[in-house]
């Protein structure tokens, strides 16, 4: 469903081009679950950004679905993202505005996927049950990471993005919220490519792959 050919990707800086990624390739099967490790600075968000269609590569091609997104204007690729795919970033990107009724049932229905059977389990699963009036400002931080995991989830996308989704909470807490994202993701039955440095939360995933100068490799389960 994701098939990145032979990506390539630069950053222009003061000091000259900065070479991030150099010819990476990775396939990802629908309902596949997959690990993306690496050193601070290696390209892990960059690669999950050209994945997401949110940057372009230099070179080579990104495909979904067996669209090349890569080559589609910005409009088209926004599309794909709000119906094929979920993201969940660091930051939470919650709806300030919105309840948290209201920031699951926006991202269903930007999808053209609403379920509200899905989105009650959601509710339930994330541990909001009670809370679904409530804003993001009024939920801990976990709560707010569990939301936006919830709300990338919604539709129930073909493909989970998520880059160190757990990155703002302590061990304990993101230990919990890893787990729930898993079951989720099994329960929604999207593919799941997740950066993380943790190799306790890559070890029950389908696979495991390093990035380093620029290139992909297997790591060690
Ligand atoms: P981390 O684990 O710290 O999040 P990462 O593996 O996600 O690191 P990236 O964010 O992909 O790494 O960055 C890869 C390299 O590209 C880094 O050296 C970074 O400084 C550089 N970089 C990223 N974005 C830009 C940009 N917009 N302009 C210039 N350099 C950039
Ligand atoms: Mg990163």
């Amino acid at each position: 469903m994701l098939d990145i050919r032979q990506v390539h990707k630069a950053y222009a800086t003061p000091q000259g081009p900065l070479r991030v990624l150099a010819g990476v390739d990775l396939r990802l099967a629908a309902g596949e679950s997959l690990a993306l490790m690496g050193e601070s600075g290696s390209g892990k968000s960059t690669l999950l950004h050209l994945a997401a269609g949110l940057d372009l590569p230099d070179r080579g091609e990104v495909r979904l679905d067996d669209r090349a997104i890569s080559s589609l204007a910005e409009p088209q690729r926004a599309r794909l993202r709000r119906e094929r795919l979920g993201l969940v970033f660091q930051q939470f990107h919650l709806v300030p505005s919105l309840d948290v009724l209201d920031n699951l049932r926006l991202q269903a229905r930007l999808a053209g996927r609403e379920s509200p059977d899905w989105t009650a389990r959601l509710v339930a699963r994330l541990g909001l049950a009670g809370r679904e009036r409530h804003y993001p400002e009024q939920l801990s931080g976990g709560q707010q990471q569990r939301l936006a995991i919830g709300r990338a989830l919604a539709p129930r996308p073909a493909l989970l993005l998520a880059d160190e989704p757990t990155g703002n909470l302590d061990e304990t807490t993101a230990g919990e919220v890893l787990a729930l994202l898993l079951d989720l993701v099994r329960e929604a039955g999207s593919a799941l490519l997740v950066v993380t440095h943790s190799p306790r939360v890559a070890a029950p995933l389908d696979r495991r792959l390093r990035l380093s100068h620029g290139r992909l490799g297997e790591a060690p389960p």
